[in-house]
């Protein structure tokens, strides 16, 4: 489904991104973990297409197509799903509205007919209850005085809309309770489904523990540095990323 070759990529003139190999199938949650600065949000940025971010080596594929050559939106039409680190805050737009016309490029893309606000409202709803999410949520300005927890929320709230065929989850974690890496766990465990995809990216385990990946892999200076099992996230819990940093700053 989703082939990442050889990936480099700069911002700003500086090298982030120094040769990255994933391959994504359909069906599986793939963890990406490291420590700050390895690249992790820039990879995230790349697959999105958000400007800044340049790729100067290597290839993206999703579904045989070349993921690079289209823009943002396309992407989004085409089904990846970004959950943004930051979400944007876009006063005076209803939720209900801004999500209403993201699904309906995506729909139109497939070829099928727009939903017209009766009948968005009736797949909202459904899509709410799935979740067990509050009603309100899809009357307030996007993003617009959300909590942490409700800018989470709102997130997979959106995932669970658009049903992505690719879901990107850039998640700092730090200053998210419990409850909100729940909500963000038991969205992805909902969402799971044999042909939906997910890259997690995260910076501590805790989220990993409910989520339970099928692989894992520690990104570091740009590259993927070492892949696993679920097991890897407990083994770099229990010793850091020490040995793995040590390990390429030796030579
Ligand atoms: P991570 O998400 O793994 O913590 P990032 O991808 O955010 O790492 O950052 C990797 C490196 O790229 C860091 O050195 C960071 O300072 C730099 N970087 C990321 N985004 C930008 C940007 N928009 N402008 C300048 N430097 C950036
Ligand atoms: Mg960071
Ligand atoms: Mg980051």
């Amino acid at each position: 489904m989703l082939n990442i070759t050889n990936l480099e990529a700069q911002v700003e003139e500086k090298q982030i991104l120094k040769g990255l190999n994933l391959t994504v199938n359909p069906g599986e949650i793939h963890a990406i973990m490291g420590p700050n600065g390895a690249g992790k949000s820039t990879l995230a940025s790349v697959l999105a297409g958000r400007e800044d971010y340049e790729v100067t080596a290597g290839s993206v594929s999703l579904d045989g197509e070349d993921l690079l050559e289209l823009s943002p939106e396309d992407r989004a039409r085409k089904g990846v799903f970004l959950a943004f680190q930051y979400p944007v805050e876009i006063p005076g737009v209803s939720n209900k509205l801004f999500m209403q016309t993201a699904l309906n490029a995506i729909r139109e893309e497939q070829g099928l007919p727009a939903l017209d606000m009766f009948d968005f409202d009736e797949y909202a709803q459904a899509k709410i209850e799935l979740l067990g999410m509050r009603k309100d949520l899809m009357d307030r300005s996007v993003n617009v005085g959300f909590s942490g927890g409700e800018k989470k929320r709102n997130d997979i709230f959106q995932m669970a809309l658009l049903e992505p065929k690719l879901c990107i989850l850039d998640e700092t974690d730090s200053g998210l309770d419990i409850d909100a890496l729940k909500v963000v766990a038991n969205g992805v465990n909902t969402l799971r489904s044999p042909d939906r995809s997910f890259i997690v990216v995260t910076h501590y385990q805790r989220l990993l523990d409910y989520i339970k990946p099928d692989f894992v892999h520690v990104l570091y200076n740009g590259q993927i540095v070492k892949s696993g099992g679920f097991e890897l996230v407990h083994e770099l819990e229990k010793n850091g990323y020490d040995d793995i940093v040590q390990a390429h700053t030796a030579a």
